[in-house]
């Protein structure tokens, strides 16, 4: 498609888009690409090589051909000039193509024959030299299909040559336990960190194996890939044939936030139409902040910084695949921010450190509300109108012991009532399971101590109580026993 196209379509007195002209090509060789993140209606990627005197230009909606899906649709779109190779930023609303721009890779190319002849003859083999990307691609015109094009990957063992020779000859880990991070009592800036979002949602380890079939595991090991099949495109975004990530599966309110309510009306689903009718409601998104092991090699002994800096090389973040971003240094500031949307809080990461398996200081997170996981060891009588029951009795383990942690009356709606109910009866004992049972105002009844609430509250009472507790939902991938108070944690693990 022409360039006339190009500027037919646009308005350069509202757009930041170059409005460019068709030029000589440049020397020495003028063979550069990029391809650009573009995150319009349909996120996708635009790949554009320079090529005689424009970029020629294809949508892939998809992203790039990868190990896993060696050939993906590109869909060609009017040449740009050339000066849009450096192009990034903001395409206004009501605009054609608005949405936000981002290079995601750029460099070199090269064709081993006339490209004039091979784009008249619909196909094209080119070795693209990127910072992340060196491979070679064909793009092939679909015939009879307008300007629908493929995008084959024709060589893997080119990708990120050097990326390939970081962290230790290993296979593929069958099992990782998440990194946990230590409770830090307030916001702080360290040269020496990264801080991310905090995400209210669940902790979920991938491991996509050679053959693509996906895993997608919570911190108990629980498989979770059946219930988010928005996660099944996982392995056509990845440029590796082997990884096992780390992140976080949410959903998000129309603010954009993670809410751990949310994403209540998808756990816990197994038939297939009850998780494709949730699915419309409350799509979830899974955001990677960490790759553990690549094609080969084991990469938790490598500090964060170099993680991160690989993951981004491998990864094409897509609709319901993010990656979390992360500042660094300025954590007040940060977590300032975070308050002020009204982020659960901010992690705090050293840069230097490598993955550990546990609980480590390396990871710190700092919380904006206060929120945590208690075990359920009893409900009161309802009163007034209210039907199944009145409180939750709730408490934290410390040693062996259940400590009675306060009543929580709120935060619950119609539905949960009820399968709250249908969980707790079943559980009901004649002994109270804490170590000093509490005496509440109403009739109370004593269950075995199997399920675990997530709370928020404004602070502990010097009774060691929670001030205004609120329910936020059931957690089905921890245990009661992990259930500690969690200022008590640093010190419990030495
Ligand atoms: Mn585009």
């Amino acid at each position: 498609m022409s360039f006339e196209e190009y500027r037919r379509r646009r308005r350069f007195t509202v757009t930041p888009e170059p409005p460019g002209k068709v030029e000589p090509t440049r020397p020495p060789g003028g063979n550069r690409f990029v391809i650009q993140k573009h995150d319009a209606t349909h996120i996708h990627y635009d790949l554009r090589l320079e090529m005689g005197g424009v970029l020629k230009s294809w949508a892939c909606p998809k992203g790039l051909a990868t190990p896993h899906y060696r050939k993906k649709l590109a869909v060609q779109v009017e040449d740009h000039p050339l000066a849009y190779i450096d192009f990034e930023g903001e395409i206004p609303e009501g605009e054609y193509g608005a949405g936000k721009v981002a290079i995601w890779d750029r460099g070199t190319y090269e064709i081993f024959e006339d490209p004039a002849a091979a784009l008249e003859k619909g196909a094209l083999t080119v070795l693209l030299e990127g910072g992340k990307v060196s491979g070679e691609f064909t793009l092939v015109h679909m015939k009879g299909k307008g300007r629908n094009w493929l995008v084959l990957l024709n060589k893997i063992e080119r990708l990120n040559p050097e990326l390939r020779r970081e962290g230790r000859a290993a296979a593929m880990p069958a099992r990782v336990r998440p990194m946990r991070a230590e409770l830090a009592p307030a916001p702080f800036d360290s040269p020496e960190h990264l801080f991310e979002i905090k995400f209210d949602g669940i902790r979920a380890v991938s491991y996509l194996a050679a053959d693509g079939s996906l895993s997608i595991m919570s911190r108990n090991q629980n498989e979770q890939s059946f219930r988010y099949p928005e996660f099944a495109n996982f392995g056509k975004m990845f440029l590796a044939g082997e990884i096992v990530v780390d992140g976080e599966i949410v959903v998000l309110d129309e603010q954009g936030v993670s809410r751990f309510q949310l994403l209540q009306g998808r756990m816990g689903l197994t038939g297939a139409a009850e998780i494709a009718r949730a699915r419309e409601a409350l799509p979830a998104r899974y955001y990677i902040f960490d790759i553990l092991y690549l094609d080969g090699r084991d990469l938790t002994g490598l500090p964060l910084s170099l993680r991160k800096e690989i993951l981004m090389q491998v990864f094409m973040p897509h609709k319901y695949l993010g990656l979390s971003e992360w500042i660094q240094g300025d954590g007040k500031a940060f977590f300032g921010a975070a308050r002020e949307l009204g982020l659960e809080g901010v992690m705090a990461k050293s840069k230097s450190g490598p993955y550990r398996q546990k609980r480590s200081r390396d990871w710190q997170k700092i919380k904006a509300v206060r929120e945590q996981e208690f075990v359920i060891g009893g409900y009161t009588e309802p009163q007034g109108g209210r039907p199944y029951f009145g409180a939750l009795l709730v408490g934290f383990y410390r040693g062996r012991d259940l400590f009675y942690a306060g009543h929580v009356g709120t935060g619950f709606s119609d539905e949960t009532l009820k399968r709250l109910y249908g969980l707790m009866e079943p559980l009901e004992q004649r002994q109270a399971p804490f170590s000093v049972a509490p005496r509440p105002n109403q009739p109370a009844h004593w269950i075995r101590p199997r399920l675990v609430a997530q709370v928020k509250f404004t602070e502990w009472t010097r009774e060691g109580l929670l001030r205004q507790p609120v329910f936020l939902g059931l957690r089905d991938d921890i245990r009661p026993s992990q259930v500690v108070r969690e200022e008590e944690r640093g010190r419990l693990a030495g």
